[in-house]
């Protein structure tokens, strides 16, 4: 047997995932696990999505679509960019993809040759760095700490900009760090990308999540070489349904297309049409992003406070659903703390390592407020 190739090899498989599958396993094996894993809405679909998934289904929407999408969710997505983000984004110049996972990772495949560089800004979401490498780039890190609630200093970013680089990677709200970039910060990293001709790619699927602040996408400074990428996972609760989407210059959007077309061929009709209803019918969807995002806003402050007043540093954060603590007290090694959290405890949660947030876990609060107040008692049981 030949074995594997290089690139799978020497590919880290997704911790987020697979630390998740294991508090689902561990559950399902009956053990009383509270899982503040995955970033993944507590809160059910809602039920206008689902019943528009339903009215698809009757009316046979069930075949192929478009490896860029049907058309009727581009021009949602299109619409959807005018009316929550003020972007004039054409929806010929849109693609749906499976979760915003996809957009990002063809992405990659679309604008990367082997040894561009692509710059993550740490603590990042896990996917970032491997997805580049699996497109033969290299992931440089610029580094933040709790000390500036995880805002990177331009100055910094531009530090580590080379004639190598072909982009920036922006996430605000962020994943795992919970922080929103103030706007003069993310107009000043798309000025650099102006001004060094480089892409930026913005994933904004935390961007209805925000506490305290508001929603800004770099396009509207670097509108001809900004990718921006959303979804329907967080915003909706339809984590499962797998739908995703980016808007950004009409070639690279093909280029996603193309990798589309010879992978998934199109994401499923079916949640593809409950998407459009999601997007389209505005009254419904923000009565219930309003609702889970006032849930959230009680739960950051449970978890917080509770977690401060255990004596493991957690900064507040204004935006999506995560707080990142330093559990140095528990072990200074974040696995071992996990571990224990995980045995001792039973609070399931994901260790920083592949977040490069050393010393750190990430804790999600998509889950109630009585789940987090349990957690918070168990963790003060172990310590
Ligand atoms: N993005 C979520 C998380 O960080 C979902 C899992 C994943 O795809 O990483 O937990």
């Amino acid at each position: 047997m030949r074995g594997l190739s290089k690139r799978v090899k020497t590919m880290k498989p997704s911790s987020t995932v697979a630390v998740n599958a294991k508090a689902l396993e561990l559950r399902r094996q009956g053990v009383d696990l509270i899982a503040m894993t995955a970033g993944e809405p507590d809160f059910d679909t809602p039920q206008f999505v689902k019943d528009a998934a339903a009215r698809a289904m009757a009316a046979g929407k069930t075949k192929y679509a478009p490896p860029a999408g049907i058309p009727e969710l581009r021009e949602a997505i299109s619409a959807k960019f005018k009316r929550e983000n003020g972007l004039e984004i054409p929806p010929d110049q849109t693609v749906v993809t499976v979760g915003g996972k996809q957009a990002l990772f063809n992405l990659f495949q679309a604008i990367l040759d082997p040894g561009d560089e692509v710059i993550v800004i740490g603590p990042y979401w896990v996917s970032y760095p491997e997805m580049a490498r699996f497109a033969e780039g290299v992931p440089v890190e610029v580094n933040t700490g709790p000390e500036s609630g995880f805002i990177p200093d331009p100055a910094e970013v531009e530090h580590k900009i080379t004639p190598r680089t072909k982009a920036i990677v922006l996430n605000s709200p962020g994943n795992p760090t919970g922080a929103v970039y103030p706007k003069e910060v993310l107009i000043a990293i798309a000025e650099l990308a102006n001004k060094h001709d480089l892409y930026i790619v913005s994933d904004e699927i935390y961007e209805h999540l925000i506490y305290e602040g508001e929603h800004f996408s770099p396009a509207h400074v670097a509108p001809d070489r900004t990718i921006t990428i959303n979804g329907a996972a967080k915003a909706y609760a339809m984590t499962g349904w797998r739908i995703g989407y980016a808007g950004g210059p009409k070639d690279v959007v093909k280029g996603i297309v193309d990798v589309s077309s010879q992978s998934t061929t199109s994401p499923d009709t079916i949640a593809q049409w409950a998407m459009v209803e999601a997007l389209n019918n505005v009254e419904e969807a923000q009565k219930f992003i309003s609702m889970a995002r006032e849930a959230y806003r009680a739960r950051r402050s449970i978890i917080v406070d509770g977690l401060n007043a255990l004596g493991l540093p957690t900064p507040q954060v204004n935006g999506a659903f995560y707080v990142l603590s330093d559990v140095s007290k528990i072990d200074p090694d974040e696995n071992q703390a996990a571990l224990k959290l995980l045995n001792e405890a039973r609070v399931a949660v994901v260790p920083g390592t592949d977040f490069a947030a050393p010393h750190h876990v990430r804790f999600s609060y998509a889950t109630s407020e009585v789940n987090i107040r349990k957690a918070l008692e168990r963790i003060a049981s172990i310590l």
